[in-house]
């Protein structure tokens, strides 16, 4: 579905990316895991055609991306949930969700995905009114990952979803992740700090360390990967 050839993304003269090289099959739940500042929010932000990267190739089912504006590739299929959530503060949670389709024009699909996500988090159904500004951190990423679903994507890129939330919480976010994976089909890249978690819930990962990509492996080896285990999982 995505293949990220050698990009070498830059934020004026800082070399952010140094030669990114990833996959990710329909289907798949991928996780890109690494500390901070490795470069794992460029590398969304490269996919998703905000940092667009100076050298290399990024094609989306066979589609050359890395030159497109972020607008076109929302509407090849691609939405991302940014770090840090970005929901509209001034806006209610319905407001915030049709944010998610303003490209869309299927009214009878639109219908459909919004009875999925009040589904999928019944908070939000009973938040529906409320401002956006006035959700718990927690619920403000489920509208975030909602408002994203809105737009029915092939590919959800996920920007650290943990970020600052209870670990009740996370176990629930996690939960829904996996379950939009596998009863939605959503393909999903998910990065995260929290490594052990991420892994768990992924198919495959790979692990960044200032800018490059230093290991690729299937989730559950790189779970028992010594040196994992010692960088990223604390033991
Ligand atoms: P974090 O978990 O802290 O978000 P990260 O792995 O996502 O870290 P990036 O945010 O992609 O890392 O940052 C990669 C490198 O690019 C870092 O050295 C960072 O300082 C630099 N960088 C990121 N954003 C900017 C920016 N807007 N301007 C200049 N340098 C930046």
């Amino acid at each position: 579905m995505l293949k990220v050839k050698n990009i070498q993304s830059y934020y004026g003269n800082i070399q952010a990316l140094k030669d990114v090289s990833l996959e990710i099959s329909e289907g798949e739940i991928i996780t890109l895991i690494g500390s901070n500042g490795a470069g794992k929010t460029t590398t969304l932000m490269s996919i998703s055609g905000l940092v667009p990267p100076k050298h290399g190739e990024i094609l989306f089912e066979g589609q050359p991306i890395h030159q497109t504006s972020p607008d076109k590739i929302v509407a090849l299929g691609v939405s991302q949930v940014p770090e840090g959530r970005r929901i509209f503060p001034y806006f209610t949670v319905m407001e915030n969700l049709e944010m998610g389709t303003y490209l869309r024009n299927d009214k009878v699909g639109i219908r459909e995905d919004l009875e999925y996500v009040m589904e999928l988090f019944p908070i939000l159904k009973k938040r529906e009114h409320q401002l956006g500004g006035t959700l718990s951190g927690g619920e403000q990423q489920m509208l975030a990952i909602s408002r994203a679903l809105m737009g029915r994507p092939k590919l959800l890129l996920l920007d650290e979803p943990s970020l600052g939330l209870a670990p009740i919480i996370v176990r629930q976010i996690f939960d829904i992740i996996k379950k939009i994976n596998e009863e939605h089909k959503t393909t999903i890249f998910l990065v995260e700090q929290n490594a052990n978690l991420a892994l768990k819930v992924a198919h495959r990962g790979y692990v960044m360390e200032n800018g490059r990509i230093v290991l690729e492996d299937a989730a559950t080896s790189l779970l028992s990967n010594e040196e994992v285990k010692k960088a990223y999982l604390g033991f």
